[in-house]
Parts: C-alpha cells; structure tokens; sequence
C-alpha cells in the first residue's frame, strides 16, 4: 500500500536491527486518515471472503481493525492481553511471546463471541516471528470457527513469522513488507494489497 510505505519511510524510525517505531502514527499516535485507509484496503481486499468476524489483539492492532470492521459492516472482537476482573465467562485462552516486550502473555476471548459458524479475518499491526498471530489462530481453533486469512499493517518479511502462520495453514496479506532495517534503512519487498 503505497501510502503506508511512503508514511513508513517519512516517519519509521529503526530500532537495532529489528524493530521499526511507527509510534507517530499507528502504535501510540494514531493518524486516523491513514489508518481508516488501512483498516478500508483490507476491508476492499476481503470483500468477497466470508468474512463474519474480525479478532485483533489489544492494542495497536485495534485502530486498522475498527476501520476494517466498520467497512465491512461486522463486528471486532479484541482479545486481551490480561485478564479483567469483568471477565467472569467461560474464556478461549493461548500464550503468546511478546517480541517487543520478551515476556509471555495469556491472551483470551470470551467464547460467547465467536462460534463455529464464524469466518473470522485476524488482523494485527506487525508480523514478526509470528507468535501473536498463531495465539489467536489458536483461540479460533478453539472455538471451531474458521480463519479466512491474516491480515497484516507492516510485516517483517526478515523474520519467520509468516512462513509459520502459511505453514499453519493460513494465508497473510500484509499491506507493507520489509525486506531488511540494516544499516540504517528501511528496504521493501512488494506488499500483497
Ligand atoms: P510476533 O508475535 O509476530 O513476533 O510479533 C508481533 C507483535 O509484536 C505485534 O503485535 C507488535 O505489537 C509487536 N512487534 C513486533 N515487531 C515489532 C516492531 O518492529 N515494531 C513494533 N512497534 N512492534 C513490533
């Protein structure tokens, strides 16, 4: 998606060798115009899937998510990385290894929100090694529904993350995908929508 790229390469900000900080416009301060064209692009590139429920993880995954909902006229469910005292039902639960944080989580959905009739569109703001996709493919799995696809804002395509998610069967489109942040510069393989 050329407008995140050009947004990527005008703001991103480069970590190590690994991590990219787009904290100016999607995981702290949200740009609301070029993420509701985000959450849109997805919600255009699965138009014709069967797409009933979208599942992000909190919490930068929600505003592309929201948008793609919204557009595609069904509901988001946000699973969540602690559990709240609010949340008394009966949960779908997986741990996930947080890259950026290096601890792992339990993260849940209640399971009255997803069934085995659902077609269920995962999105998340960045694919790494793939551990927060596979936990939520994991509380589908656990509720019977059926995962039409990952979508993905900015992918890593240096780490594994995808090779697992596919080797899972599941097919990810990521709207930017980074080919390598060495020596200082953000290179780009051709995002898939
Ligand atoms: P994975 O589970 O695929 O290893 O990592 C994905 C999760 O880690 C994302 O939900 C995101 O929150 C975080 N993450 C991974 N890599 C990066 C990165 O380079 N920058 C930022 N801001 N978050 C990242």
């Amino acid at each position: 998606m050329k407008e995140l790229v050009n947004r990527i390469e005008k703001d991103g900000r480069i970590l190590g060798e690994d991590v990219l900080k787009v904290d100016s416009f999607l995981t702290h301060q949200v740009d609301p115009l070029l993420i509701k064209q985000v959450g849109y692009r997805f919600a255009s590139h699965f138009a014709e899937a069967k797409v009933s429920k979208i599942v992000t993880l909190e919490t930068s995954g929600i505003a592309p998510a929201v948008f793609a909902a919204e557009k595609l006229g069904v509901p988001l469910i946000i699973a969540r990385k602690s559990k709240s005292l609010t949340m008394k039902e009966e949960l779908l639960t997986s741990s996930v290894y947080s890259f950026t944080k290096q601890e792992t989580n339990q993260i849940s959905i209640s399971s009255k929100f997803l069934s085995k009739e659902d077609h269920v569109l995962i999105i998340d703001d960045f694919l790494a090694n793939g551990q927060a996709a596979k936990g939520l493919i994991e509380l589908c799995s656990q509720a019977g529904a059926t995962v039409e696809a990952v979508g993905i804002v900015i992918e890593k395509s240096f780490q594994e993350g995808r090779q697992l998610i596919e080797d899972m069967g599941t097919n990810v489109v990521s709207l930017a995908r980074i080919a390598s942040l060495g020596d200082g510069a953000i290179s780009f393989l051709e995002g898939d929508a």
